[in-house]
């Protein structure tokens, strides 16, 4: 099976990301990690995606595209893999759908995890994240026990350049311009499935929710026949 976690910044990707993962014994692939990895690299390439990053703006296709492809050739992606925050161009939607024919996958089922604007806003501004073991906070609504320190490692958390007001904003628009049309691509019939999710609600109950659309899914007849 091949999940697609898509929805706006702060919409819960990351959160509900490793739940499925373990849930579904399937890697979990985020190309935000993958490009966040790539921009500690003293390189050309590394800086560009540095600067886009920082600002909020999306990352040419051609580079998220090579760098994804590179990840699913990997042996631990033979069976089917998750990816949180890809597709997020029509063009990378196209390109993904060739990669899984190529790779003989069925079409990806879409998770749209839909949230209000400023519901966003407050999330991503409030949001820090161990950088040992991934574990995301919220100042609001998740703090960690000891102020500033991980609950999992005690390892000192950090907040993501990207994670202030000004760029949640310009994240969110770009959100609206060049993503929402993937949800359109994705409802041509053949080319996916879409799964609607409301994510506005505590993370057990999004998880609950896709939990149950998912194995909705997975009894589908039409699903069983692309898949087997
Ligand atoms: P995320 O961790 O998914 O919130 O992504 C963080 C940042 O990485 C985004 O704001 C973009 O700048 C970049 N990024 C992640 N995935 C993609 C993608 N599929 N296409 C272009 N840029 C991306």
């Amino acid at each position: 099976m091949v999940l697609l976690l898509f929805g706006p910044p702060g919409c819960g990707k990351g959160t509900q990301s490793p739940l499925l993962r373990d849930k579904l014994g399937i890697p979990a692939i985020s190309t935000g990690d993958l490009l966040r990895r790539e921009s500690e690299k003293q390189s050309d390439t590394g800086r560009l995606i540095d600067s886009l990053l920082a600002e909020g703006r999306l990352v040419p296709d051609e580079m998220v595209n090579g760098l994804l492809e590179a990840r699913l050739a990997e042996a631990d992606c033979s069976k089917g893999f998750l990816i949180d925050g890809y597709p997020r161009t029509v063009q990378q939607a196209s390109h993904l759908n060739q990669m899984l024919e190529g790779l003989n996958f069925p079409a990806p089922v879409l998770i749209h995890m839909d949230v209000p604007d400023l519901v966003l806003i407050g999330r991503l501004s409030a949001r820090w994240g161990c950088p040992k073991c991934g574990a995301i906070y919220n100042i609001l609504s998740k703090p960690p026990a000891e102020s500033g320190l991980c609950d999992l490692d005690g390892s000192m958390l950090t907040q993501r350049k990207d994670d202030t007001v000004h760029t949640a904003h310009r994240r969110l628009e770009a959100y609206k311009q060049i993503t929402d049309p993937v949800l359109s691509f994705y409802t041509f019939p053949g080319v996916g499935q879409v799964i609607h999710v409301n994510a506005q609600q505590q993370p057990d109950g999004v998880f609950e929710e896709i939990k149950l659309a998912i194995e909705a899914e997975l009894l589908a007849p039409v699903r069983l026949r692309l898949s087997s």
